[in-house]
């Protein structure tokens, strides 16, 4: 049983402990290091208000500091990271940016700092903003708001206000757009930074226009200037200026605008053109020209709505662009002048202006800027009717995405390579030295030996010993240099961590055995993160070190060899072939070896892992073909419980070529209506009908098919995330048809898998879905499985709250089949426990079941939980149960899962009594 008891401190324990170790693992080191914690993450702010505009300039002065920043760690690493990631997105290098996210999330969960998580979504969302992904942002964004809440830093808070106040605004949510540009303007007040609070001014103000509140709009531009001038940055006072033009303009103050115009005109004169814009916020190129105001203003009265002035200032814009020959601006003007015809029903002239602007924009180069265009056109498209035309155009986009993404992925593959070959270089030159210095011991040896002859002679005189001497200190010499050698070649062929042979070595020796045959295995430690985060990361290598010690022997037993490939990835190499028996021995080794606990830091710790094997060349031809068949199989093996070893065969390849089909098939079935929501009635203590469980069915070709099989299947390919959209919209028609009918206010509760809960838009589905059928939010109740909310505990507090802020009702589902505790849970916002069928169907013949099912009934009470049933077959279990105190109970005994009709007769005949006492 993993303990979690690290969760469970709070942070600055941890971080005495910590402090404690490093000083007792080494403490002079500890003193040595490079700068004050804090200095590191000032030092990336100036860098970010140096070069505003220029993300690329910024990655070159961060470089030198992330050694430093590193060392550092905490708050300085946050900062870091959150500066590198977010400079790599918006010059399309998304990759970083990603790795950058995972590293941040990494921190926060291991060492539960909310400001590292907040900083990762943040990210995320503008990795996802650069890609005009405006509304998938929006749901990482709202996650980062309450985590930001939650910590006192007004360096993350301004830039989370920014990015969701920005998110908002293009949104169409002016209002809560306004909202938090003003928290982003407090943040950075109490954290005195006049620049930040210049540029939350800078972006409140043409909200305030586009609302019609220039009075606001005017104070707001003064202030930016005021704000600039003692931040000393030019660039800002002339877009204060531009601002004020504009202002001024829509206030009918035409000289006032004037005046604006010339002084902005004055200060621009001085100001590099990429500098000075607000480098914390979605966009990169940001109201710091006339040119870019109006562009925005333009975007801005889309989002509002307000179509004739979205227009009228994206003409502006596109005439300014065209005297100034700037064709890419001019061509995204003509896009939202098109834009802005649709959203007036204009249909043929938007059309014509967005597809000329798009063309334009596409000729110039098919890159992350013309994505965000083809996003934002199909959005238009889809609001206008034009379904059609709409789904080409997201067909574009989505292939331009994933081209992106490829090639971005190539790009950093390439850059990735280019730093291993600067490494090897790097090694050859430590070689080189080596050779240099092996030369100079090599002639000093020489050296000695001659006066070592020399001395001998005289030995005969002074005496044998000091000739003894310096011929010992020879040698020595001489066997420190194999030493140093061997050491040199270890480290180039072995893994740090654990001392294994690594992927160089594992090549090498595949290369060796010339085509003879042989066998392949790869294998990975399962939920090996799920561990290090109960016992902390220095634990987790030390744990790593036995796994690889127990792997290694079993290995070496059975004629193999392992190395270590990366993170919890290991294969070994068997030097046989075509010999299964054998094969299958080296594997039930290996996952024998796994089977005693590891004891960890006074922990016993089980650890599982999947092992899949292919030989060489049985099963292909090629050593790559080979590695990949039994990564395939790893896959399957992966997919079992406990300790597994699957071997390749052609099945593997068909089972994959099956899952294809039956998901094509479920997909029809979801455009064809082949889906039935069930309802499975459930019973409160003392009688009556309290809910129902909403149970999806499949109608396919007649048959019907248990949820059992295709559930799995479509929560593997992702599937599940449109079916789940579906059977909760469904559920949420009938829970408000049963009201409407005056059936009074039946419970509904819906399944929501792992991956749906998960999905970044899960929020905005679950919104609109109760916003569009009107149901009561009290009326649902979404059953959530204890894996859903484990994997990211922290991002799932947060979820988990929100959706009890919209009135909704939360279980969690097949209680005490999972990993969590009850004391664990306490975290989340939950109204009820859902004890799995598992211990409900020996109750009464199982003693121990007895005991779990009346315990978990106690302290759930004494959680303030209420605890469901499921499963009930018998009277006999019913009565345990009551007995127990459960609140609810559902089951086959009371009613059968059924069709919609079926389950409202059942509540017509539940009221009939409470209706003839009336
Ligand atoms: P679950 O959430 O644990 O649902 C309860 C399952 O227990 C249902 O199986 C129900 O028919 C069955 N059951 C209820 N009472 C009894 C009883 O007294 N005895 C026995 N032997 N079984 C009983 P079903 O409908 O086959 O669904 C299986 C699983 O499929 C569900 O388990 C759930 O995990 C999943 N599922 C079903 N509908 C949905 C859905 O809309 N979305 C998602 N994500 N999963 C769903
Ligand atoms: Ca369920
Ligand atoms: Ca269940």
């Amino acid at each position: 049983m993993l303990s979690f008891a690290c969760f469970n401190k709070a942070p600055w324990q941890r971080r005495v402990a910590a402090g404690c170790l490093l000083l007792l693992v080494g403490g002079a080191l500890a003193l040595a290091r490079p700068a004050q914690a804090g200095e590191i993450g000032a030092s990336v702010f100036a860098i970010e208000a140096r070069h505003g505009n220029e993300p690329a300039s910024v990655i070159t002065e961060l470089r030198p500091i992330e050694a430093l920043a590193r060392a550092s760690g905490g708050d300085d690493l946050r900062i870091f990271l959150a500066a590198w990631g977010y400079a790599h997105a918006a010059i399309d290098k998304p990759a970083v940016a990603e790795a950058a996210i995972e590293e941040l999330t990494e921190i926060g969960r291991r060492t539960e700092d909310a400001a590292a998580l907040a900083s990762a979504y943040t990210l995320k969302a503008c990795v996802l903003q650069f890609s005009g992904q405006v509304r998938a942002a929006f749901g990482w964004i709202e996650s980062a708001v309450p985590l930001a809440e939650k910590v006192n830093s007004p360096d993350l808070s301004y830039w989370v206000d920014m990015t969701a106040g920005d998110l908002a605004t293009l949104n169409g949510q002016i209002d809560e757009g306004i909202r938090l540009l003003e928290a982003a303007a407090q943040a950075a007040r109490t954290g005195r930074n006049p620049r930040r609070e210049a540029q939350a001014y800078q972006a409140l103000a043409p909200l305030r226009i586009v609302k019609g509140d220039t009075a606001s709009a005017l104070v707001e531009s003064r202030r930016v200037r005021e704000l600039a001038s003692r931040a000393g940055d030019v660039a800002l006072i002339t877009s204060g200026w531009i601002m004020e033009a504009l202002a001024s303009e829509a206030s009918h103050q035409p000289d006032r605008a004037d005046h604006a115009r010339q002084q902005a005109a004055l200060t621009g004169s001085v100001v590099r053109p990429a500098s000075g814009v607000n480098s914390q916020m979605g966009g990169t190129s940001w109201l710091s020209t006339e040119l870019d105001t109006l562009l925005t203003m333009s975007t801005l009265y889309l989002g509002h709505r307000d179509y004739p002035a979205a227009r009228e200032f994206a003409l502006r814009a596109q005439r300014l662009a065209d005297l100034r020959q700037d064709r890419g601006t001019a061509a995204r003007a003509l896009v939202n002048q098109g834009l802005a015809e649709l959203g007036a029903g204009h249909v043929l002239t938007g059309r014509q202006l967005a597809d000329q602007g798009l063309s334009t924009l596409g000729n110039a180069g098919r890159n992350a800027e013309y994505l965000i265009q083809l996003n934002r056109y199909a959005t238009a498209l889809e609001r206008a009717g034009q379904a059609a035309q709409a789904l080409d155009r997201l067909r574009e986009a989505l292939l331009l995405e994933t081209d992106l993404e490829r090639r971005d992925r190539h790009s950093t593959v390439v850059a990735l390579q280019r730093e291993s070959s600067f490494q090897q270089r790097q090694r050859q030159l430590e070689q080189l030295q080596h050779d240099n210095e092996l030369q100079a011991v090599e002639i000093s040896r020489r050296k000695n030996e001659r006066a070592l002859g020399f001395l001998l002679v005289v030995a005969m005189a002074i005496g044998i010993v000091a000739a003894w001497r310096l011929y010992l200190r020879s040698l020595d010499a001489n066997r420190r240099l194999a030493l140093n050698n061997d050491a040199l070649e270890f480290a180039s062929t072995h893994d740090k961590v654990t001392g294994l042979l690594n992927r160089r070595a594992m090549e090498a020796d595949i290369a060796s055995l010339g085509g003879q045959p042989y066998c392949a295995v790869t294998l990975s430690v399962k939920q090996f993160g799920l561990i290090v985060g109960s016992v902390g990361h220095q634990l987790g290598d030390t744990l790593l070190c036995q796994i690889a010690t127990r792997l290694d022997d079993a290995a070496t037993r059975h004629d193999g060899r392992l190395y270590r490939i990366d993170g919890v990835t290991f294969a070994a190499i068997y030097r046989f072939g075509a010999d299964v028996p054998r094969l299958h021995r080296g594997l039930e080794a290996l996952t024998e070896a796994m089977e005693m606990p590891f004891e960890i830091g006074h922990q016993d710790l089980m650890v599982s892992i999947g092992i899949g094997a292919s030989e060489y060349p049985k099963d292909a031809s090629s050593h790559d073909e080979v590695a990949r068949l039994a990564e395939l199989a790893k896959l399957q093996a992966q997919a079992e419980p406990g300790n597994s070893h699957v071997v390749y065969d052609a099945r593997i390849g068909e089972g994959q070529r099956d899952k294809l089909r039956m998901e094509s098939r479920m997909n029809k079935a979801l455009e064809s209506g082949d889906f039935e929501v069930f309802y499975q009635g459930q019973r409160a203590r003392g009688g009556g009908i309290k809910g129902f469980e909403a149970l999806l069915r499949w109608h396919d070709d007649g048959k019907m098919v248990s949820p059992a099989h295709f559930i799995p299947l479509a929560e593997e390919t992702g599937l599940i995330v449109r079916i789940g959209a579906w059977v909760l919209r469904q559920s949420c028609l009938q829970a408000r048809a049963w009201a409407d009918a005056g059936l009074g206010a039946p419970v509904v509760a819906v399944n929501i898998s792992p991956r749906q809960f998960n999905h970044p838009e899960f929020m905005t589905t679950v919104r609109e879905t109760l916003a569009e059928t009107g149901v009561d939010p009290a009326q649902i109740e979404l059953e959530i499985t204890e894996g859903s909310v484990m994997d990211d505990a922290e991002a799932s507090v947060a979820r988990l709250h929100a959706l009890r802020a919209l009135g909704l009702q939360l279980a969690i589902d097949d209680f005490g089949t999972g990993y969590a505790s009850l004391s664990y849970l306490r975290r989340f916002p939950l109204n009820r426990l859902k004890i799995d069928r598992s211990f409900i169907s020996q109750l009464g013949a199982s003693e121990q079941d007895d005991t779990i099912v009346r315990t978990v009934i106690e302290l759930a009470h004494s959680l303030g939980l209420s605890v469901t049933a499921e499963g009930v077959e018998t009277p006999a279990q019913q009565n345990l149960l009551d007995g127990w105190g459960c609140d609810i109970v559902q089951g086959f005994l009371h009613s059968r899962p059924a069709p919609a009709a079926t389950a409202t007769m059942l509540l017509v005949g539940d009221r009939q009594p409470a209706l003839a006492a009336a």
